[in-house]
């Protein structure tokens, strides 16, 4: 069995859903199909929640109105039949009178807030449902509520999705095609909640870990995981073989076309994960496994809006236990460190939840000194193979990066990271410095057009 997942863009038009209808039909393996909410709704749906919380009812109508109309016209292509557009008319109305009925709903709290972004997902997997019904495709929707589920620190409980998944799949054996929501969850409260933006991918990894798929499938607007962030770079490439360390990697520091933790639930059950267009499906796309090839640098990403601390000891040299106090801190306010760097006395960090910062902040200083937090950093991170014998890689990243101010660089925690923390404002050049330095153009076309 595997798990093919669509993005936004890739159920956005009526038109791509028939496409998808074609591709998910094309061979005879079973699959478990995770669909997100069409382009822009999730985004459109915040956005009325947010007015809701402002109590501007009148501005979130219009919205929720708006958004409506685009739902009217989509079914309106969507369905061939009579019957079928009736289906889908009754799928939005109902959606949407729920949405109605969350304007009356005073105050608008975090509950209200999380049921109205799940809409976008249940609105386009019953609506997809529907179309393959219309079509005659054996088809069954499977509700994420019933078997996503994540605790009380937000993470994703994979036992409670085996065991129910098991379950549901032992009573439709006869199935081939199942249909369910990315992104959306239940919490320990028994309340609709989700795995944050861009949960699909995780979703799909989560299902592919839990019934240990043959493969998981990232079907997106893009041919793969690109060497660096085409919306900065201009000349990108696709890459044909990653190991799950690397797209780990790659995701957590910012790849936008998987969200951070997909790659766990994968790496942990061996399942791999596979990267294709929607809008190209015969090009290669990406392979996540187990597998690597020798090229040293391989990709090269960015996350943004991190904090940097710089922490200074108060203590003689040479003392120890510092750095668990330090740490201590942060778990308790279950901050994540991103990026570290030592020196005898000091130790900087980075964070990118700053929920907590002031705490943070106002704990450490009762043992160290404290110099003033850097807000809008980046941490560009470049991912390959980089084992302990391999000569020359820093000094081709430092090279590229010669005209900019870098404040911190973390080399050899793993084999295949080198981190680099800089100003936000400059990202662009360095990703652009990196990616002429680090690729060369005939290794593009190398990539673009050998057999893998
Ligand atoms: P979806 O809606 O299918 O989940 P996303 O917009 O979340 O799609 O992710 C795909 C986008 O990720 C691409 O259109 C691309 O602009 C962006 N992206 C950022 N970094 C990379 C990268 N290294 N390789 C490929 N795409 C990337
Ligand atoms: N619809 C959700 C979002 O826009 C989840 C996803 O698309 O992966 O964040
Ligand atoms: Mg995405």
């Amino acid at each position: 069995m595997q798990v093919w997942k669509f993005g936004g863009t890739s159920v956005g038009k009526p038109e791509r859903m028939h496409s998808i209808r074609n591709l998910i039909t094309e061979d005879s393996t079973r699959k478990i199909v995770v669909l997100s909410a069409l382009s822009g709704t999730t985004n459109a749906l915040i956005s009325i929640g947010e007015s809701l919380k402002a109590n501007n009812d009148a501005e979130a109508t219009q919205k929720i109105e708006e958004l409506y109309a685009h739902y009217e016209t989509f079914i309106k292509e969507l369905y061939k039949t009579p019957a079928g557009y009736a289906e889908g008319k009754a799928i939005i109305d109902k959606e949407f009178s729920f949405i109605r009925s969350l304007v009356s709903i005073k105050p608008f709290s975090v509950k209200q807030e999380k049921e109205i972004v799940a809409e976008g997902e249940l609105l386009s997997t019953q609506m997809f449902e529907a179309y393959l019904r219309e079509e005659g495709v054996n088809a069954v929707l499977l509700p994420a509520l019933d078997f996503m589920l994540i605790d009380a620190d937000n993470e994703p409980v994979l036992k409670f999705t085996e065991e129910k998944l098991s379950s549901i799949l032992s009573q439709l054996e006869d199935k081939q095609v199942f249909i369910t929501q990315g992104f959306i969850c239940r919490n320990p409260r028994g309340e609709v909640d989700n795995l944050k933006r861009g949960g699909s991918d995780y979703t799909a990894s989560l299902i592919g870990g839990a019934i240990v798929a043959d493969e998981v499938q990232i079907w997106t607007d893009i041919d793969g995981m690109h060497n660096n962030d085409p919306r900065i770079v201009k000349k990108t490439f696709p890459i044909r073989e990653l190991t799950f360390e690397e797209a780990a990697e790659l995701a957590y520091f910012g790849a936008k076309i998987l969200h951070p933790s997909t790659i766990t639930p994968a790496k942990l059950k061996g399942v791999p994960v596979r990267l294709k267009n929607t809008m190209e499906p015969s090009a290669y796309g990406t392979l996540i496994a187990d597998k690597t090839s020798d090229r040293e640098i391989k990709a090269i990403a960015a996350k943004d809006n991190l904090t940097a601390i710089y922490i200074h000891s108060t203590r003689m040299l040479n003392a120890y236990g510092f750095l668990r106090r330090v740490f201590e801190v942060f778990e308790k306010y279950k901050t994540p460190v991103d990026m570290i760097t030592t020196s005898e006395v000091s130790v900087s960090v980075t964070i990118d939840n700053d929920e907590h910062l002031e705490e943070i902040m106002a704990e450490l200083r009762q043992f160290a000194d404290l110099e003033e937090c850097d807000n809008d950093q980046t941490i560009v991170c470049i991912v390959g193979n980089f084992s302990a014998d391999k000569e020359g890689i820093a000094l081709k990243v430092l090279d590229a990066m010669k005209n900019i101010p870098i404040r911190m660089i973390s080399y050899g925690a793993s084999e295949h990271n080198i981190s680099l923390l800089i100003h936000g404002k400059h990202k662009a050049e360095a990703l652009n410095a990196l990616n002429e330095r680090c690729f060369l153009y005939e290794d593009a076309m190398k990539s673009i057009f050998s057999a893998p």
